[in-house]
């Protein structure tokens, strides 16, 4: 039919008529639909090899253009095998997160709108829906007016505007001068615990403050900083002439989900003028449960707080948000403004680009808008809740058992655990070395079955593995389905060794 040849051709000019837009979005719609519906059907970990795609791929770009329709079944054919899904229910490793279906539309229409949130007015919608959405946010997890929010892409890189904006205020004009070169510049000093995320050794090696810069106290038994510790390193560094500025508290740090004592680092930091930055990425969703707000005691007297709503918010990836008190230091950190960006406007209004080393930013207040929209407080709060309760019903069942132990506290829904068969007491080097085989071993068994995903990490020297519950599609079932898969992989491997 000429219809349908037509559709196979790209126009000579232009983009895609409208006619073959709405036939094509309403297939694409369609098949995200049938994907979420078949998507246990799909093993849950990538079952390729490294290289498998690139080998199916032409090395060189195509000179005409190809129909949507063969680009589409490309996307089934090639792609969809090569992709380890995060939205399967039972994608159980790192941090578990998940996109929601308001998220998806969220992402659909800022693409179709395509701003550029640099200033005000090349995007007033982005820029006033985000101090909207965000200070909405604030309200919901519970933390103080006085912090204004802000979007970045990731934590990472939140966290790197956090210090930027902490060195800003120890007023040794490095934004002018930079830091080298310069013999009046002591040693800026940032601590951080041993279990804090490897963002924070980036922040400060992106600032070029050098690695030595950050200095990593200890953590207790519960894997939570110890506050002693850090009191007596930073009054060490002062008598040697180190000038600390920055401490960053974790709530829900990688490894465990543990919760800094951050009422105790806040007393180190007033005391010291120290700035102090909550890394709250993954655990600061939490405090939109009511009876979980607790985790976030002591971030009133914060200077910066990051939480990923990308991580346990539902929010397709990317967003994450920094709060910070002093929005006057990132400004002072970043904002420049050539004569091509003046606007009359810019002295009453927020421009985006002020506050970072982007300048034009995309429209991602626009998706966590429409997400706490449809869902409500109460229905986020409810999910989280309910993933709460599944990782706290997942260790029960683990401290019931013989066969396995409990690594660390669940104060989220991150389970950190190990098989120690018959309660293995692990007496020397070489059973504990066997130990740590048998569990990587059972985390490879899982993992390969396409049934379910975990990751592992290690607590005091000891192979863990990790359990993490943040999928909005993850219910009791799959749950109980992986328990049995860690279980069966247990038995199988014992019975062979
Ligand atoms: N902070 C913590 C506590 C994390 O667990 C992670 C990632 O898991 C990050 C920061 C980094 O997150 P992002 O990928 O958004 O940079």
């Amino acid at each position: 039919m000429p219809d349908s040849d037509s559709s196979k051709r790209t126009p000579p000019t232009g983009d895609m008529s409208a006619a073959e837009f709405r036939r094509f979005g309403h297939e694409i719609v369609d098949w995200i639909a049938n994907y979420f519906e078949r998507i246990e059907d799909l093993p849950v970990l990538a079952q390729i090899e490294p290289g498998d795609l690139k080998a199916q791929l032409p090395a060189a770009p195509p000179d005409q253009g190809e129909s949507m329709e063969a680009i589409l079944a490309d996307v089934d054919r090639l792609i969809v095998p090569a992709l380890t899904h995060w939205s399967h229910p039972s994608f159980f490793a790192y941090f578990a997160t998940s996109t929601s279906a308001p998220g998806i539309f969220g992402e659909l229409l800022s693409a179709a709108f395509d701003v550029k949130s640099m200033l005000w007015r090349t995007s007033p919608a982005s820029t006033e829906l985000e101090e909207v959405v965000l200070d909405w946010l604030r309200q919901m997890i519970g933390l103080d007016p006085g912090m204004s929010g802000i979007i970045y892409d990731t934590a990472s890189v939140s966290s790197m505007h956090a210090i930027a904006a902490a060195r800003e205020g120890v007023e040794m004009r490095i934004r002018a001068e930079g830091m080298s070169g310069r013999k009046d510049l002591p040693l800026l000093r940032v601590y951080a615990s041993d279990q804090s995320h490897s963002s924070i050794d980036k922040g400060v090696i992106t600032l070029g403050l050098g690695q030595r810069a950050l200095r990593k106290i200890p953590s207790d038994s519960e894997f939570r900083m110890s506050v002693n510790a850090l009191r007596e390193a930073v009054d060490e560094d002062k008598r040697d002439g180190i000038l600390p500025f920055c401490v960053v508290a974790t709530v829900g740090t990688t490894s465990t989900s543990s919760i800094d004592a951050v009422p105790q680092i806040a007393e180190v930091c007033e005391q010291h003028a120290l700035w102090l930055h909550v890394d709250a990425a993954y655990g600061g969703s939490a405090a939109i449960v009511p009876e979980m707000r607790q985790i976030l005691d002591g971030c009133h007297r914060a200077d910066s707080l990051v939480l990923n709503p990308h991580k346990w918010l539902f929010t397709p990836f990317d967003l994450s948000v920094l709060y910070c008190r002093r929005m006057d230091l990132l400004g002072r950190a970043f904002s420049l403004v050539p004569e091509y960006l003046r606007t009359p406007e810019q002295a009453k209004v927020r421009s985006g680009s002020d506050y970072g080393v982007q300048l034009g930013r995309r429209f991602r207040a626009l998706k966590l808008w429409m997400i706490i929209r449809y869902f409500g407080h109460e229905g986020l709060a409810a999910r989280i809740r309910e993933h709460c309760r599944l990782a706290k019903l997942f260790a029960s069942w683990i401290e019931e058992s013989t066969d396995w132990e409990i690594m660390a506290p669940t104060p989220f829904a991150l389970v950190c655990f190990r098989a120690c068969p018959g309660g293995n007491a692990q007496t020397d080097s070489a059973a504990a070395k066997g130990l740590d085989a048998l569990n990587e071993a059972i985390m490879h068994g899982v993992n390969a079955s396409g049934k379910a995903f975990l990751s592992h990490t290690k607590l005091n020297d000891k192979l863990t593995l990790r359990l993490s519950i943040g999928n909005i599609r993850t219910t009791e079932r799959h749950v109980r389905q992986v328990w049995e898969l860690l279980n069966d992989q247990l038995k199988a491997l014992s019975g062979s060794g």
